[in-house]
């Protein structure tokens, strides 16, 4: 991660280039700020700056070996820590390293929620006490490549008291030339006897012109400095607009007083997509009804619409209203279940579209 990569934060990257720089890091910096600031892709940045071996004066060079290796999350004194699920008695992050690899490097800007819901359909998530082990254990090797250790850890707030009590114990007596840097959302969560021993440094949401660079206008007016909230809104185009084209499909089924034959062959067409698929296009389904509810109360800048749903979403909105919100949310998670627990797709998805017809008209 390279910090010309990271959106906006100008400023801040200026302090940690000169903190690295002027041989000012302290061994323990807290980066906090709400989700979606970019606090995770600076620190990786910030780890990358450290541990190249021939730095300009504003990044790191992006070329040398160690460079390199953190490009791909694979060096040997860069550590991460997170969150993770017990899936096991006592699970460690090396435990989903490679799940962790594939989340960060596809974008570092992710939410501790998308994180739970890669490897753990959304429990909750923990650094638990065996990791404080692992901690020690890693940090107790002279540096593989170079002289400096850098441990990243995301999201300490969800640290286990022991695993607290002892990386309080590394913060009071640093190992020789390790750098820790702690990511946090919460930093009011911590232990004040961790967070006095860091240097806080406040990430603040991205500027609207670093956003609006970007993205585009209606997108950086919503996300509010949220970098996360931006990919979402912008995101899954090609799958989406499949979606959105069931959606429509189906919705047109419903109104339409006699399209009972197009119900059944909408059924039985999404029955063909098979069961993970007709689940995401459930929670789609609830997700844009949700919207198109929204846009009927009057409150458009509360709408995550991409382009392609806002016509449509504009002249389907008169047939919501507080009446059958509910029942239709219901009804698409009602459905949504039944085909999680191996019921016939085609005769749920069917029935689903008939008890939709009941209420939209
Ligand atoms: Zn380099």
């Amino acid at each position: 991660m390279l910090f010309q990569n990271i959106i906006g934060q100008n400023e801040l990257k200026e302090r940690l280039i000169s903190l690295v720089k002027e041989n000012r890091l302290p061994h323990a910096t807290l980066l906090w700020g709400n989700e979606g600031c970019g606090k995770l892709a600076l620190a990786i940045a910030l780890a990358q700056y450290l541990l190249c071996s021939t730095r300009a004066a504003n990044d790191a060079c992006g070329q040398c070996l160690s460079c390199k290796q953190i490009q791909k999350l694979i060096h040997p004194d860069l550590h991460f820590v997170f969150p993770i699920v017990k899936n096991s008695t006592e699970p460690i992050c090396d435990d989903f390293m490679e799940e962790w690899r594939d989340m960060v490097l596809t974008s570092p800007y992710f939410s501790y929620q998308q994180w739970m819901n890669k490897i753990g359909d959304g429990k909750q998530g923990l650094i638990y006490a065996k990791e404080s082990e692992e901690i020690i254990r890693k940090l107790s090797f002279k540096g593989f490549q170079g002289e400096h250790k850098v441990m990243i850890i995301w999201l300490p707030e969800k640290m286990n008291a022991v695993c607290a009590n002892k990386l309080l114990k590394l913060l009071e007596e640093p190992p020789e030339k390790t750098y820790f840097i702690l990511v946090s959302e919460q930093p009011e969560m911590l232990l004040s006897t961790i967070t006095s021993r860091t240097q806080m440094i406040h990430v603040p949401a991205i500027a609207y012109t670093d956003m609006l660079a970007a993205t585009n206008e209606s997108i950086a007016r919503v996300a509010n400095g949220n970098y996360i909230k931006a990919m979402q809104m912008q995101q899954p185009s090609a799958v989406n607009k499949e979606y959105f084209d069931w959606y429509r499909n189906l919705m047109l089924a419903v109104v339409r007083p006699h399209a009972v034959l197009d119900l059944k062959a909408w059924s039985e067409m999404l029955n063909e997509q098979g069961r993970e698929e007709i689940k995401n296009f459930l929670s789609y389904a609830q997700h844009l009804t949700r919207e198109c509810f929204i846009l009927q109360l009057g409150h458009p800048e509360l709408n995550y619409l991409e382009m392609h749903e806002q016509e449509f979403a504009s002249k389907f909105a008169r047939f919501l209203g507080v009446q059958n919100i509910e029942f239709i949310i219901e009804t698409f998670t009602k459905a949504y279940n039944d085909v999680e627990q191996n019921g016939n797709g085609k005769i749920v998805l069917f029935d689903m579209g008939l008890q939709l017809k009941t209420k939209i008209r």
